[in-house]
């Protein structure tokens, strides 16, 4: 039986001020104890948030991190085992504003990827299309092959120890959703690409969905059969939708 997990992914959003009234908001949430709950926020909102969140379950993690787990002469990085210092237990591989924006490709998620395990994170791998691959038919060839690239480097037994998000970049802050058939498609074909190396790791790995998901629409998505719970953007800024999300995938 999987355990589903919400997380919330702050991006770039937060003051000291906003991240306080946050925190407040969480801590005042009932949490289902059957959810795993986990938020990342911006890396200067790491030590606030786990000091603010201490005694309450909800675990808190990097959305980056080095391609060296230790210390070193990497300019303007935070390295994984920086991180597990820091009380994160959890760090976001391969978003895909980072792979779109920063330029992020296989090779250097690999090392992410690689780096975070090696210093005790948990990475949770992002993967998805983009709207012109899923018109063009390409969305399981793309996704396939995103997460080819570490089964293939660091073997499937890597994924005994992580979680996967699948994000359709098209439904990442637009509002638009993929419908649960949509997204369960997805999950079941990523499922079964791992149960072909390993069906235990394939059984007990979470798939997480991430794509303008709300209260509204979470119910539906998390009832589907692959779909572990969710990586959640926008609407965790705001407690009481965050709870009502973390509720649903409770149910
Ligand atoms: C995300 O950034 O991972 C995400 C899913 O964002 P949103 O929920 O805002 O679409």
């Amino acid at each position: 039986m999987r355990r589903p997990m919400v997380a919330g992914n702050w991006k770039m959003h937060g003051t000291r001020a906003s991240v306080a009234e946050l925190i407040n908001g969480l801590r005042d949430l009932a949490l289902p104890s059957g959810v795993e709950v986990a938020v990342f926020p911006p890396l200067l909102h790491i030590s606030q948030v786990v000091d603010g969140l201490k005694g309450k379950s909800i675990s808190v993690g990097a959305q980056n991190s080095a391609v060296e787990s230790g210390q070193g002469a990497l300019t303007g990085e935070v390295s994984p085992s920086q991180l597990v210092d820091a009380g994160c237990s959890l760090v976001l591989v391969g978003h895909s504003e980072r792979r779109q924006l920063m330029g992020e490709q296989d090779g250097v998620l690999i090392r992410k990827f690689a780096a975070a395990q090696a210093s005790g994170l948990v990475p949770v791998l992002c993967i998805g299309e983009t709207l012109e691959q899923r018109e063009a038919g390409k969305t399981l060839e793309v996704v396939s092959q995103q997460l080819g690239s570490i089964i293939d480097e660091l073997g499937v037994g890597a994924f005994a120890k992580a979680v996967i998000a699948y994000e359709p970049v098209w439904a990442i802050g637009t509002g638009l959703t993929a419908s649960p058939q949509q997204a369960q498609d997805v999950h079941a074909a990523i499922r079964a690409q791992l149960a072909a190396e390993n069906s235990e790791v394939a059984q007990g790995v979470r798939l997480l969905y991430g794509g303008s998901v709300k209260a509204a629409n979470a119910v539906e998505l998390f009832g589907m059969p692959d779909i572990d719970g969710g990586l959640i953007g926008g609407a965790s800024l705001n407690a009481d939708e965050f709870g009502a999300i973390i509720r649903a995938a409770g149910n």
